[in-house]
């Protein structure tokens, strides 16, 4: 399987000199295999460049998204292939027990928040709520999602060929409510979904002074995340989601910092491409 970052940024475009490095848009990955449909993890403001590189013998694509929040659905309108004759789209969203995901996407998506309707947009795009009681296969992947801690419904992802697997998991407080993070003993959110993955993107926005103030809110500290990698026993740790207020030389600075224990950790970086079958970053 092979991956590219288009979007790294947590919260809201980031976009300026000093975030040049590590990037400015919003939730946005790309994962090709062979066999299987091209996969999309988010649909943050970097979704609009992915799919202005698209080639023209993509004939479908699945975006799975991990929960409705405006930085990683804001990109979705200004996707050119949804206006592209007999490709197929797909979105996968996690499910809610108000509303569809259609409505609840098209609450964004039309007036006056947007000027267009999705149905209108995109007449022919294919939504589906998300399984999490079991997994479900594109093609020669297997996906399997799970319910994980932040406000609001919102899925991580586990993703295997066979050969490798990709744990996806952008926003994510697994400490929320532990006393000693990790727990070993404890069920621990997004574990199984990390164990044992080739590659963990993962949710690392905060600071420790930073998440001291925002317990709550959904989010991870970079030591948050290698702890759970490690726990995981991933092979590595690429961090995601980084703080609007953190430029490239903060993201260097907290990365040198951290305790990696022998993980091989990373900030994720906007056009970045890692092929997890590769031992190399
Ligand atoms: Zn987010
Ligand atoms: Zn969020």
């Amino acid at each position: 399987m092979k991956v590219r970052f288009w979007g790294t940024r947590g919260s809201l475009a980031t976009a300026g000199p000093e975030t040049v490095r590590y990037g400015g848009n919003t939730a946005c990955v790309e994962l090709r295999a062979e066999g299987a449909p091209l996969v999309v993890l988010d649909a943050g403001s970097g979704i609009r460049a992915l799919g202005a590189s698209l080639a023209a013998d993509v004939t479908r694509i699945d975006i799975l998204l991990s929960h409705l929040h405006m930085d990683h659905v804001q990109g979705l309108g200004f996707f050119a292939p949804l206006f592209r004759p007999g490709l197929e789209i797909h979105i996968w969203g996690p499910p809610s027990t108000t509303l569809t995901l259609r409505e609840r996407l098209t609450r964004y998506l039309s007036p006056p928040l947007f000027p267009v309707a999705l149905r209108d947009l995109a007449p022919d795009l294919v939504l589906h709520d998300v399984p999490t009681d079991e997994p479900f296969e594109l093609g020669s992947l297997r996906v399997t999602a799970a319910l994980v801690i932040h406000p609001g419904p919102t899925v991580g992802y586990r993703i295997t060929d066979g050969r490798t697997t990709l744990s996806y998991l952008p926003d994510h407080e697994p400490a929320l409510g532990s006393r000693a993070f990790p727990e070993p003993a404890q069920w621990t959110s997004g574990l199984a979904l990390a164990a044992g993955a080739d590659l963990l993107i993962h949710d690392a926005q905060y600071t420790e002074a930073e998440y001291a103030v925002r317990v709550g809110w959904g989010h991870s500290t970079l030591e948050h995340a290698v702890l759970l990698a490690r726990e995981a026993n991933v092979a590595k740790l690429a961090t995601f989601h980084h703080d609007p207020s953190h430029d490239d030389t903060t993201i260097d600075a907290l990365l040198k910092a951290v305790d990696r224990g022998g993980l091989n950790v990373f900030g994720a970086r906007e056009g970045q491409d890692l092929d997890l079958a590769s031992r190399l970053t």
